[in-house]
């Protein structure tokens, strides 16, 4: 479709995304295709969902397969998809159940059900409150926008469900502070993405563990983006030497296709009995192809790995190439969850690099993310950095 038809038309979609004057109709690795003809180098990854490039091949030819032979049946009949994509992630972390849903908040929102499930039924306890932090992200239903710690998701969406209280991240006399009788669990990402790319102090994160361990409060890490070799370990929390009780996934673990999953130990599962928890679409045979194809792929190809050293490389090339930039605050990040902060709104600088032909993502207002996939090479890393700095510099001149 032409643009300037699309412009002149009113859209049929809600206005619910502020989206770019471009439409792209092909990916291939880290590269995609605009209906123009103009080929970009993708450092956004479908926001950490496209982890292993755009159409991988064994994750294409596994969907295609299943494609051909079985959609849907629904969850009241055995899965032998699920099954094997459970015990491949129960093989490769510290937790042992899962339950699949179709996004990441769906996965938070089977976390908050678990766990105030897990006090109230199998503990005996009225316990339901769950501590999450400023500037945190857990997705836009109603319990978890409430559990995000920034307003801007939650205007106009009032009265919110109750349960939620918000501590200072990395502080953790904050989270003290906020754990009282009725305290079920704590939950946070690793690295904040969404607002800005934060990591998590180590020592706040053993310090949380043992809180936790001694209050007897579940500690939930929300991977939907450090999850699925993001970071450079397949799960973030193996950087800090902790085991979350529970862990939820979903943008990278199935390449595009919707999935999320909740993660959860065996002491958890007697929380949920038949009838407790449900969803339709749910781990459906495509989407578990894809997932399995996705995982197993990264696992032979010791994928975390590569990404950990890209990573390193990638971050310093940044700190060396844009040090000098004059809007340049600060790079940082995990693997290759990468963020440069300037001290201007970033936006501008967004849409330059779009016509320089790289595409790169926003984290809250003065943060660029920089998110490859897990394959992108030196060159490719060179060339987005080169980009950058070209920008970067000639900030002044605008
Ligand atoms: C993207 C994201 C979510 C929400 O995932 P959806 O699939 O959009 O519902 C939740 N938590 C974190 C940390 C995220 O980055």
């Amino acid at each position: 479709m032409e643009l300037a038809s699309l412009e002149a038309k009113e859209s049929a979609l809600f206005p619910t995304y502020a989206r770019h004057p471009l439409t792209f109709v092909r990916g291939e690795g880290s590269r995609l295709w605009d209906d123009r003809g103009n080929v970009y180098l993708d450092f956004m990854s479908g926001l950490a969902v496209c982890n292993l490039g755009h159409v991988p091949l064994q994750v294409k030819r596994s969907v295609e397969e299943q494609l051909g032979r079985l959609w849907h049946v629904s969850n009241l009949f055995q899965s032998p998809q699920q099954e094997a994509l459970a015990k491949l992630l129960a093989d490769h972390s510290c937790t042992d159940l899962a339950f699949f849903c179709n996004s990441g908040a769906e996965a938070n929102e089977a976390a908050i059900k678990l766990a105030r499930r897990y006090a109230q039924r199998v503990q005996g306890k009225e316990r339901y409150e769950i501590v999450t932090f400023e500037k945190s992200f857990h997705g836009r239903t109603l319990a978890t926008l409430t559990a995000t710690g920034q307003d801007k998701v939650k205007d106009g969406f009032y009265p919110l469900p109750e349960g939620f209280a918000y501590a200072r991240y990395n502080d953790i006399e904050s989270v003290e502070a906020r754990i009282n009788e009725r305290t079920v669990a704590v939950m946070l990402e690793l690295v904040q993405g969404e607002s800005g790319v934060h990591p998590a102090d180590p020592v706040f994160v053993r310090e949380l563990a043992l809180l936790c361990q001694e209050r007897e409060l579940l500690l939930i890490v929300d991977e939907v983006q450090t999850g699925m070799g993001r970071t450079g370990k397949l799960f973030a929390y193996e950087h800090y030497g902790i085991e979350p009780d529970i862990v939820t996934l979903a943008k990278g673990l199935a390449s595009g296709l919707p999935v999320g999953a909740m993660l959860g130990k065996r002491k958890l599962r007697e929380a949920f009995t038949p009838g407790s928890h449900a969803s339709t679409f749910g781990g459906s045979p495509l989407a578990m192809a894809a997932g399995i194809a996705t995982l197993r792929t990264m696992l032979d190809e010791r994928l975390p790995e590569r990404a950990a050293a890209a990573g390193r490389y990638a971050l310093r090339r940044l700190a060396a190439e844009l040090q000098h930039a004059p809007p340049v605050k600060a790079v940082r990040g995990l693997g290759l969850l990468l963020g440069i902060e300037l001290d201007r709104p970033v936006e501008p600088f967004i849409r330059e690099l779009q016509r320089k032909g790289l595409l790169v993502l926003p984290g809250g207002p003065y943060v660029i993310r920089f998110m490859p996939n897990l394959y992108v090479t030196h060159d490719e890393i060179d060339q987005a950095v080169e980009r950058l700095a070209d920008a970067l510099f000639h900030a002044s001149d605008k």
